[in-house]
């Protein structure tokens, strides 16, 4: 699909039928294949030849989903894993051993600050935890020697921080690792973190990439720019020989474009086995036929949103890159010139209890810790997914106790803005 726009990929790639094939992407709902040999099965096992021999590793729906993606985000090769959390250990431990050390944005999701920050440094690795805005002094003092990697989130779930990738890409390379992006908010409709310098690219695919709640999962796509070569001594897992494949070296036998993603695949997969369902990647492939037009539609009702949210006498502040004076506007004007994603967050004059009591009145949007939907979800984290904090813990995580998260989906803006309206005026009544 290589010279195709985003659209024709969203609708074309990846399955690409031959004479006589099915139209439709074919659910191939086996965990084995047959072969005529014991010869020809060895050498897929030995990675002499490609094929499929079981689906714990690889399976073709899912091959052709990730090669979709791929090709959306501009990489050479991509894999897809049982969930996003899934990605982005894989992405991080392709890389980084016990005694490594990796560096981190402050601001990614929970649910990958926790995996680095407990389940990882148990394994042996270090995380250093560093603000978006932090100084080039205190960026470059946090690489080590011994640091593999350095990750951060093209649009922070849910503080939406634009990412500044073409920064972190130098500072990254200028260390001899590679930038690795969460792209999920921002979906490659929105941003191709490859363009500016980003190596390696993550998703978590059930938010807006399957866009309708249907499925868990996740993808790591691979640039193919990162040359694991030059700072060989820094990733020996890629060029030294892996003795669980009589010695094969990765960046030998499958080149800069494949290395990465064959090493996740044959070492990782095997061993831990996080695939995604060929069903999940079935349903993901359908929810990628609509991303482009899906996209448009929830960033066009997130604008209109919060637009009017600002003008609301009963809203203290509201926070959306698309608001010309939101602190990240010149930043997503920059690297998301197309949109952003459709969640904003703001807050209620009223205070906490006000927040909580104004969701309650809202009829079309769901309280959800889902974000990222077709349809609208609103959640209030002081209540729920923080509600362990004092109001002094959340403010210092940058929750304020009267914040509301809204995912606004592809319903029509003029509704969503009637359900809002009157749900504050219920509040205020
Ligand atoms: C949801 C999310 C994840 C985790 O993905 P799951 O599919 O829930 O495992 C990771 N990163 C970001 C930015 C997310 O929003």
């Amino acid at each position: 699909m290589s010279g195709h726009s985003l659209s024709t990929i969203c609708v074309q790639g990846g399955w690409r039928p031959k004479n006589g094939d099915p139209r439709q992407l074919p659910i191939v709902q086996s965990t084995t294949f047959k072969y005529d040999s014991g010869e020809l099965m060895a050498k897929l096992f030995d990675l002499e030849a490609s094929g499929y021999f079981y689906s714990r590793l690889q399976n073709p729906t899912c091959d052709s989903v990730a090669a979709k993606i791929a090709a959306l985000e501009g990489g050479t090769a991509a894999m897809l894993t049982s969930s996003g959390q899934a990605a982005n250990f894989f992405a991080v431990f392709n890389i980084a051993n016990a005694g490594d050390h990796v560096i981190a944005l402050s601001t990614i999701y929970g649910g990958t600050y926790n995996l680095f920050a407990v389940t990882m440094k148990k394994m042996g690795i270090e995380f250093t935890f560093l603000s978006p805005d932090c100084s080039t002094e205190e960026l470059e003092a946090a690489f080590r020697p011994n640091t593999k990697a350095l990750f951060g989130e093209t649009i922070a779930n849910p503080a939406l921080n634009v990412l500044d990738i073409e920064r972190f890409a130098k500072a990254a390379h200028a260390h001899g690792v590679p930038l690795i992006v969460d792209n999920t908010f921002a979906t490659p409709v929105n941003c191709r973190p490859f363009e500016w310098g980003a190596d390696i690219v993550t998703h978590s695919t059930t938010k807006y990439m399957d866009g309708h709640g249907c499925a868990v999962g996740g993808c790591i796509v691979d640039s193919g720019n990162f040359d694991w070569t030059v700072h060989a001594e820094k990733f020996p897992g890629l060029t030294t020989p892996d003795e669980s494949y009589h010695g094969l070296v990765y960046t030998e036998r499958f080149g800069l474009s494949g290395a990465y993603i064959t090493k996740a695949t044959a070492q990782l997969m095997r061993d831990l086995g996080s695939a995604q369902s060929p069903q999940s990647a079935y349903l993901l492939n359908l929810g990628l036929e609509s991303l482009h037009l899906r996209m448009a539609q929830h960033c066009a009702n997130a604008l209109a949103l919060a637009q009017f949210l600002q003008k609301h006498p009963a809203v203290s502040w509201v926070r959306y890159p698309g608001l010309e004076d939101d602190p990240e506007y010149d930043r997503a004007r920059k690297y998301l010139s197309r949109g952003s994603c459709g969640v904003i967050s703001f807050g209620l004059k009223a205070g906490r209890q006000a927040a909580q009591d104004f969701m309650q009145k809202l009829t079309i949007a769901a309280i959800e810790t889902h974000v990222a939907d077709a349809r609208s979800c609103c959640l209030h984290p002081a209540s729920t997914t923080h509600r362990q904090l004092s109001d002094e813990e959340l403010v210092a995580c940058g929750i304020a106790p009267e914040l509301v998260r809204l995912s606004c989906g592809i319903e029509s803006a003029e509704d969503l803005i009637a359900d809002v309206a009157q749900a504050l005026d219920a509040i205020a009544a």
